[in-house]
């Protein structure tokens, strides 16, 4: 019966892994995950991960139990304390209806599904470009997808006139999905005095935020400084939505823990927003695992542990900001042509080098360089061995 089934093309940025893992070649860089690397290449587990790994073995009382369909309690506490704030107004006011999620992706298709049933403009404005899954998500959720201008290929920066066009243009309403911090694929975010300006023209056209938080801490090495765009919605008391990922910013990229908060008028209102919630994430998975959201929840409740993840977390970002620097420095002093000072403004774990897919598929084919045909690279799989064969393969393509 499933004998004129098609076969599926791999997903465009988990299939550059898959290429990568065929080439035998002894000099190839997979520049295509989006998971952070040490500059030996290897995946990294935080130490503070393992600590609270012990304290949980450790504990006569952990249990499997199923969790509560919204998660557990303590985790979805301290998740929203982490990205509203612990002053958070709206958290001391109890309306923010919080629940676990699987992760970034999870959080976000849960928060899709409930706006697609529940509110009243189901059309969703996301960046163009955007990480290549969310059209996806939303569009599978039951919401309507359009694009709003945001990157500037002439700049390498943020195209801000087409953005506050294409927003004030959209239906009174309408939900606007905004990358939190670390835009990716492009690396390009507004400054505070841009984000400013975008909240100013959504609430006064009541278009609903929906932020995607999957590098908190991870762009800036900061956690405050990287949720401020957040925050800034928060303070006018109005409502948004935040999908939180701990795949980066804890690297507990495979234990699926993540949080979606949906940030309401009053108490009441929240309240009733978490039973709707139940209701969508019950048929779907029932309840999320306990493993990743009890490691987070240790380290969130202990201030030693949370120092120490502070300090880890900053060390990731310096190692890709530092990466950054060197990539630049490598490019100038072989003379590419261009100008390559995007790479060190852009934020993030990505660079948008501007490459294009023919000179991204001639580093592949020449220098073993795997990166998505878009031109992103990722910063966290290069090292200061990997920087100059990088170089030369972007000087050798951008030559031709
Ligand atoms: N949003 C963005 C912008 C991302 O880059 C990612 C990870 N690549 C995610 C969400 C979700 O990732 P995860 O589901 O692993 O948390």
């Amino acid at each position: 019966v499933f004998a004129n089934i098609l076969q599926a093309p791999d997903d465009s940025i988990l299939g550059v892994t898959v290429a990568y893992n065929k080439d035998p070649s002894p000099v190839k860089v997979n520049l295509g995950v989006g998971a952070y690397r040490t500059e030996e290449g290897k995946p990294l587990v935080l130490n503070v991960v393992r600590k609270a790994e012990q304290l949980l073995v450790n504990n006569p009382s952990g249990v499997k139990e199923y969790l509560p369909i919204t998660g557990l309690a303590e985790f979805n506490k301290l998740s929203a304390k982490l990205i509203f704030g612990s002053e958070s107004p709206a958290i001391r006011e109890n309306r923010v209806a919080t629940v676990q999620g699987l992760s970034g992706t999870g959080s976000l298709r849960v928060g899709g599904e409930f706006l697609a049933k529940h509110y009243f403009e189901r059309t969703i404005y996301i960046p163009q470009p955007t990480w290549g899954n969310h059209p996806k998500i939303f569009t599978l959720s039951g919401l309507a997808v359009k694009y709003y201008r945001y990157y500037d290929p002439a700049t390498r920066g943020l195209n801000f006139h087409g953005l506050l066009e294409d927003l004030s243009s959209a239906p009174p309403g309408a939900i606007v999905l905004l990358h939190a911090c670390a835009h990716n694929p492009t690396g390009v975010d507004p400054t505070l005095e841009q984000w400013e300006q975008i909240r100013q023209l959504m609430r006064s056209k009541g278009l609903l935020p929906f932020f995607d938080s999957a590098y908190q801490g991870f762009a800036s090495g900061s956690l405050d400084v990287d949720a401020q765009s957040v925050r800034m919605f928060v303070a006018d008391g109005g409502e948004c939505l935040a999908a939180q990922s701990y795949a980066k910013n804890m690297g507990l990229y495979g234990e699926r823990v993540g949080a979606l908060s949906i940030v309401c008028k009053s108490s009441d209102v929240a309240g009733r927003v978490e039973s709707q919630l139940k209701l969508v994430i019950r048929p779907m998975y029932s309840n999320p695992p306990i493993h990743g959201a009890s490691i987070v929840a240790t380290i969130l409740k202990n201030s030693e542990l949370y120092n120490e993840w502070t300090v880890e977390l900053k060390m990731m970002a310096d190692r890709i900001i530092s990466m950054r620097r060197q990539l630049f420095d490598a490019l100038s002093k072989r003379g590419t042509p261009g100008d390559w000072s995007h790479i060190l403004k852009q934020i993030g774990m990505f660079t948008f080098t501007g490459l294009n897919s023919d000179q991204v598929a001639f580093m592949t084919k020449e220098f073993h360089i795997y990166m998505t045909s878009d031109g992103r690279i990722s910063m966290a799989g290069l090292s200061s061995r990997t920087v100059p064969h990088l170089a030369d393969a972007i000087h050798a393509a951008v030559a031709r």
